[in-house]
């Protein structure tokens, strides 16, 4: 089977085919770079309605080049709807939620008119629920707490009675963004996460709230600290430091939370964050210590893209879990816990 993904809920203008037979997943994507400040939703929907058509154009080539390597007649005249393309792909996903709206609407029309001009099925899929379920496909854990760090959201992942719970999250704003907010304050070029990565590595820690309550954490305090901070003059590689260590420690202590709480012995790690090896490191030494199991995908995988859509809209199809074209509406605010989970074959709560 081969299914061809397409994202952009925010940054990320990407398409990907995924062929089941070969595990393979070829991902395009062309990246949304403001000149200055943050993520313009305008200016993000306009970079998806230039750059999207390109990328999906580059992903059907190369299912066109597979599938006539696999020996599959790609050039078939006869078939109505442009048989080069329809003979090598199988169904259509694409991000319906939650993200931008004017990028979520944009990356549903494509989808729709691709979908029914190859005459295949059409997915919808969750992109948060994407990924954790990356996580999960690649490290072959069966059923995982999720902590997923991305820039517009921050929360923890727990399958039960056949969806997922969010178990915590974030109170404010995502935990990319946070991070973000901060960097455009020291005047540094979006994306702040690497910045802060490398600034941290030349300084030393500077004390910054720490707010979790109950399963929950809140980033919005740390941030009005880490800004007067830097304004009173503390080194900004101090406050950088600060940050990794206040808001990782913070993801941390709830993700183990999570673990202990359901009794799962599996986290997996999603969300453009997650690239962080900070963040990573402390997430594998709680796992360690606890005797529990770590997995973190690949840098591709983690920040936002279409292999992961992909790779969730195969299961969905296998699983008959298809759109039809009039239902297919985005949902900026599709939270993972209002996905009916269709493709697991596991009944356990
Ligand atoms: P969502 O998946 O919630 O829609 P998103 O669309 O903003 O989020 P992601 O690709 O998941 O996109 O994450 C992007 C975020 O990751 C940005 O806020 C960026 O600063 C952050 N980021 C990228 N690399 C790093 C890093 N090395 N350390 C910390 N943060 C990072």
């Amino acid at each position: 089977m081969r299914i061809v993904g397409i994202e952009g809920t925010a940054w990320a203008a990407s398409a990907a085919l995924f062929d089941t037979e070969t595990g393979e997943v070829f991902i395009e994507s062309d990246p949304y770079e403001p000149d200055s400040g943050g993520i313009h939703p305008r200016e993000a929907a306009e970079h998806m309605s230039d750059a999207v058509p390109a990328v999906i154009s580059t992903v059907l080539d190369h299912a066109a080049e597979t599938a006539e390597s696999d020996g599959v007649d790609v050039d078939d005249d006869e078939e109505p709807s442009g048989g080069r393309q329809a003979a090598a792909i199988d169904g259509v996903a694409f991000s319906r939620g939650p993200g931008l709206g004017p990028c979520l609407r944009i990356v549903g029309t494509a989808a729709r008119s691709l979908a029914q001009t190859l005459d295949v099925p059409l997915l919808g899929v969750n992109h948060m629920v994407a990924h954790l379920e990356i996580g999960r496909y690649q490290s072959g854990f069966d059923s995982p707490v999720c902590l997923n760090a991305s820039g517009a959201n921050a929360h923890l992942l727990g399958y039960h009675n056949g969806r997922y719970r969010v178990l915590g999250e974030t109170m404010d704003t995502g935990v990319g963004n946070a991070i973000d907010k901060f960097t455009r304050h020291v005047g540094w070029k979006h994306p702040g996460g690497p910045k802060v990565e490398r600034a941290a590595e030349d300084g030393d820690y500077y004390d910054l709230p720490y707010v979790v309550k109950g399963m929950d954490f809140s980033f919005s305090g740390i941030m009005s600290a880490a800004k007067q901070a830097a304004d009173d003059g503390v080194p900004v590689e101090d406050v950088c430091v600060g940050l990794q260590e206040t808001i990782f420690a913070m993801l941390t202590e709830v993700a183990e939370r999570a673990l202990s709480l359901t009794g799962t012995d599996e986290l997996v790690l999603g969300g453009g964050v997650g690239q962080n090896a900070r963040l990573r490191a402390m997430l594998a030494e709680m796992c360690e210590q606890r005797g529990a199991e770590f997995y973190a995908p690949d840098p591709r995988f983690l920040r936002d893209n279409a292999g992961m859509i992909a790779v969730l809209g195969a299961r969905m199809l296998a699983a008959g879990d298809t759109v039809a074209v009039a239902d297919s509406a985005v949902d900026a605010n599709y939270r993972p816990d209002q996905v009916p989970v269709s493709w697991r074959d596991d009944e356990e709560s």
